[in-house]
């Protein structure tokens, strides 16, 4: 699949326009356009892999910087004393409508458990 056909992709060359939270070499973070928190972010890495399932051993340190640019992106929202969830929804059946992989970091209200 060819990072160009998806929205993401689009937003990483510049082309569509976004809300930057964080940068780095890696990964990159941004608004979500329509946030279901009060705080509703995207991280996702510069190489475009469609689906958390796709990665393979190769991604390892990849998915660690993910994980540490979405626990940037919480510090950076001032989440870290009231928490946070990150959510990977992997295919459409789980709800995932961009096929570039994305972790959600969503704060800013109560969550229930499980989810919906
Ligand atoms: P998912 O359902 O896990 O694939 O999440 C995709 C998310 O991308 C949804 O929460 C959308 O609101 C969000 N989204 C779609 N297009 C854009 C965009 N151009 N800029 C920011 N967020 C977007």
């Amino acid at each position: 699949m060819g990072d160009e056909e998806t929205i993401f992709g689009k937003i990483l060359k510049g082309e569509m326009p976004s809300q930057e939270v964080y940068s780095d070499e890696h990964t990159y973070a941004f608004r979500d356009v329509n946030p279901a928190a009060p705080t509703h972010v995207l991280v996702i890495p510069r190489k475009p892999i469609p689906k958390i399932s796709d990665i393979s051993e190769a991604d390892a340190e990849l998915m660690g910087r993910l994980m540490f640019a979405a626990n940037k992106v919480a510090e950076l929202e001032g989440l870290k004393e009231s928490g946070y969830r990150l959510v990977i929804n992997c295919g459409a059946g789980a709800g995932q409508t961009v096929f570039h992989l994305h972790v959600h970091v969503l704060g800013g209200r109560e969550f229930a458990w499980p989810p919906g």
